[in-house]
Parts: C-alpha cells; sequence; structure tokens
C-alpha cells in the first residue's frame, strides 16, 4: 500500500533552496511539502559554505552558524597577495548548522518536512503538465498531490530531468575537501590558491570555521580538465604546498565532495506549476561558484511566487514568471559578467596568475569583494575601467564591461 498525501506546494530537495522556499510559502498560508532524500537535513556537507556577512543578516542567519571573515589572501605559484579589511565582510558556515536552521524556520512557519523520501518520478495530468512525485519513503512508496511543485533537488535536478525540460549540465565544477583540525590557524584570514599545481582549471582553498577547525579543498572546472579533485587535495596536503604548511599538523575530520552547475543561466526556469530554484536553475556566481546565497535569496522569492499563484488558482507558466524575472533582473548581467572573466581565468597559466595577482593587488577591500561576488555595479566597473591608475586594472574592469 502506498501513503498518498496532498499539498497545495510541494518541494523537492531539502537544501537551502528548498528550505528557503518552503519558508516562505508556508509563512503565506498554503500548504507545504519539503521532501528530502537523506536521513536528516543536510547529512551529507557539499560545499565548503563560504557567504557574505550583508546575505547572512538579510537572511537572519544566527551569529554561532559561522566564522567571520576579514583578511583575504591569495597565491599563485609565485606570488601572494592579502587583502586586508578594517570589518568582516565574508563568513564561513557552519553548513549543517545554517542548513537546518533554515529547515527549522520552514517548519516552525507550518510546513512539513518528509526526510528519507526519494523522489523518483513525476506525475502529470491530462495536459501534461506536472501534478504531483512520486518516490520512496520509510515505509515504501510515497505520492504527493500538490498544485505546483518546486525543484530544488540541486545539481541532479531530479523533477525537471524527469519532465524532459532539462539534461545532465554539460560544464560543471566538481569540489573535494577535507574538514580537518589544524595546529595553527588565522581564523579571520581564508586562502585562494592558484596555478596548476593546485588546480588546472579551478582553484584550492582554505576557509577557517574557527577553533582550529578549517576546510582545505580543491575545485576542477569540468569538462575543461580531467584532474580528479579528491587525488589532487590528498596530493597537496601531502606535500604541504604554499599556505597548507603553516598550518601544522592535520587531523582529518570530515570529507565533502559535491559538483555544482557551470553552464551559466542557460535553463528556463518556470513551467506550468513547476518552478526550478537554486542549482537545479543553474544559480551560481561562476567567479568563485557560490550559490549558497542565490539559493535562499531565490528559494524566498520562488516560495512566494508559488504561493501567491496558488492563492488566486491559477498556477500556469506566465503567473509563475515573476519569479523568473525577478531573479533574472537581479543576477542575469552580473553573471554574464563574471563568466568572462571566468573564462579568462580558466586559460591563464602559472606565470600569467602571477601578474594577475599583481592586479588583485591594486584592488581596495570594497573593489576585491565586489569584484570576487561578481557584485559589479555598473557605475563602479566604469569608473575603474576609465579611472584606475594601472593599464591593467583597466583592462580587467572592461573586461567585465563587455569590451575585449
Ligand atoms: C565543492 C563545492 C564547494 C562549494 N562551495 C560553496 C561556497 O563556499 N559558497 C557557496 O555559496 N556555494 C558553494 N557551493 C555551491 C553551493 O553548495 C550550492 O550552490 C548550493 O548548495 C545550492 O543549494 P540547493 O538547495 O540548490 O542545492 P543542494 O544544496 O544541493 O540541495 C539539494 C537537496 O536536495 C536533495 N535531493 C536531491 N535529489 C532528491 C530527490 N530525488 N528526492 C529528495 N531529495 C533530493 C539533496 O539530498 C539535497 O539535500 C559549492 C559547491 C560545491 C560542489
Amino acid at each position: 500500500m502506498s501513503e498518498e498525501y496532498r499539498y497545495d506546494l510541494v518541494i523537492v530537495g531539502g537544501g537551502p533552496a528548498g528550505s528557503s522556499a518552503a519558508f516562505s510559502a508556508a509563512k503565506n498560508g498554503i500548504k507545504v511539502a519539503l521532501i528530502e532524500k537523506e536521513n536528516s537535513i543536510a547529512e551529507t556537507v557539499r560545499t565548503s559554505g563560504v557567504t557574505w556577512i550583508q546575505n547572512i543578516k538579510e537572511f537572519g542567519i544566527p551569529e554561532n552558524c559561522f566564522n567571520s571573515i576579514k583578511n583575504f589572501s591569495f597565491c599563485s605559484p609565485n606570488n601572494e597577495v592579502t587583502i586586508s579589511d578594517t570589518v568582516p565582510r565574508a563568513a564561513v558556515l557552519d553548513v549543517r548548522k545554517t542548513y537546518r536552521w533554515l529547515a527549522n524556520e520552514a517548519k516552525e512557519s507550518g510546513a512539513d518536512i518528509f526526510v528519507k523520501t526519494n523522489i523518483k518520478e513525476i506525475i502529470k495530468n491530462e495536459k501534461g503538465d506536472i501534478e504531483g512525485v512520486k518516490g520512496i519513503g520509510i515505509n515504501g512508496e510515497v505520492i504527493f498531490h500538490s498544485k505546483v511543485v518546486i525543484d530544488a533537488s540541486g545539481f541532479q535536478s531530479t523533477v525537471c530531468k524527469a519532465m524532459g525540460f532539462a539534461s545532465q549540465w554539460e560544464r560543471f565544477g566538481a569540489g573535494a575537501e577535507f574538514e580537518v583540525e589544524a595546529e595553527n590557524v588565522d581564523s579571520e584570514t581564508w586562502w585562494l590558491m592558484v596555478g596548476q599545481q593546485y588546480s588546472p582549471a579551478g582553484y584550492a582553498w582554505i576557509f577557517p570555521l574557527g577553533n582550529n577547525i578549517v576546510r582545505i579543498g580543491v575545485g576542477v572546472g569540468k569538462p575543461e580538465s580531467n584532474v580528479d579533485p579528491t587525488q589532487r587535495l590528498k596530493e597537496i596536503m601531502e606535500k604541504q604546498l604554499g599556505p597548507i604548511k603553516k598550518l601544522g599538523r592535520l587531523t582529518e575530520k570530515e570529507f565533502h565532495y559535491g559538483l555544482i552547475p557551470n553552464d551559466g543561466l542557460s535553463r528556463k526556469t518556470v513551467f506550468n506549476n513547476l518552478i526550478l530554484v537554486g542549482d537545479s536553475a543553474g544559480q551560481a556566481n561562476p567567479l568563485v561558484l557560490e550559490g549558497i546565497r542565490y539559493a535562499i535569496k531565490f528559494g524566498r522569492v520562488a516560495g512566494k511566487v508559488a504561493s501567491d499563484a496558488i492563492k488566486s488558482g491559477i498556477t500556469d507558466e506566465e503567473s509563475l514568471y515573476p519569479y523568473e524575472e525577478n531573479w533574472r533582473n537581479e543576477i542575469e548581467n552580473k553573471i554574464n559578467s563574471a563568466s568572462k572573466v571566468q573564462d579568462r581565468w580558466i586559460g591563464l597559466t602559472d606565470e600569467e596568475w602571477d601578474k594577475e595577482l599583481d592586479i588583485i593587488k591594486e584592488l581596495k577591500s570594497e573593489e576585491f569583494l565586489d569584484f570576487i561576488k561578481a557584485d559589479f555595479g555598473l557605475s563602479n566597473m566604469i569608473k575603474l575601467a576609465t579611472h584606475h591608475p594601472k593599464l591593467a586594472v583597466r583592462q580587467l574592469f572592461n573586461l567585465v564591461k563587455g569590451k575585449k
């Protein structure tokens, strides 16, 4: 016997996008189910958890969920730069705590959370539009009927693939990281490490979490490189390359592995009765492949737009379109500009990276942060591209503006 449920809104995936959509939709007074295939929310961590204090405050994430970062260090094979700020503007999240806090916000607003429930199929109505999902739960088959489905299943994009609306991402990042306890940690400083020895198409990182815990990782762009990030990570840790040496003795605590789409904003994200959000929609900043803040922000927008449509009784593509309009207005231009910088970075040789760091050295901390966040205000870009005293900096920002 299968279990059968009826909800206004069903959300597949209990990551930051799904929990945030469930929160805003439930708060708007509709009946919401949030479905997660793992045994608990954030059982497996697949991310390094870097995000920005400004967004943390906007979302209301509690102080005990993150470690603040004030200094941004970069190293290439023969160069090094540290940009220091007077106040912390970045943070490394305790991913499990943050994601569980997000899910709890949804629960407290009235959403029902189903864990250990793996969605495998979709249910369509006579017109071919989605009207629910089916999966395997604790007691066997589970059927969820709903007016709208949100696909927040991340890289896998389970629902939109089952509908035939998308196929596997062609370009993506693969990342591996160890969470370790280290002897010597500067908990206010992160490291990004670039050049062939760290990653032939990507970068390596050290992100401190406080209490002498750091995440050391390697990200590799696919299909540009066939290097296995886990293998490369073990090698750079064994050789204690660059700033890893300064950490002293390392004790491994946990291993994380994940994939993130890097195909730009190639997907349509609204269909009749269906919304895609977060990684399933490809909403990531390509410069450092960070997507958590977009997942939360646009998750909330998706939940609000879906619940408004459900309340109005019309849930076709047109009525869900305000969601797509919202996120495209906010990030489409920025992501397109950042993709141009990413294309440049992926092709750099070690010597060129050494020189790129000389350009980065010229940036003030707020300029550097806007840049790495792909938060290019047009006027700021024009200012930097036109008036910066260094030619190389002007060239870099001309690229962001769209000139070769
Ligand atoms: C190695 C690595 C490092 C990263 N580092 C950063 C970083 O430092 N900062 C940053 O902002 N971003 C980072 N990202 C990206 C970030 O992790 C994602 O953008 C973000 O997690 C997207 O959230 P999401 O909710 O869309 O998807 P996810 O976080 O992937 O959540 C999807 C959820 O859906 C569940 N699910 C999947 N399929 C089903 C199914 N069929 N049925 C039920 N449940 C299902 C999964 O178990 C999961 O819990 C990194 C990514 C990787 C791979």
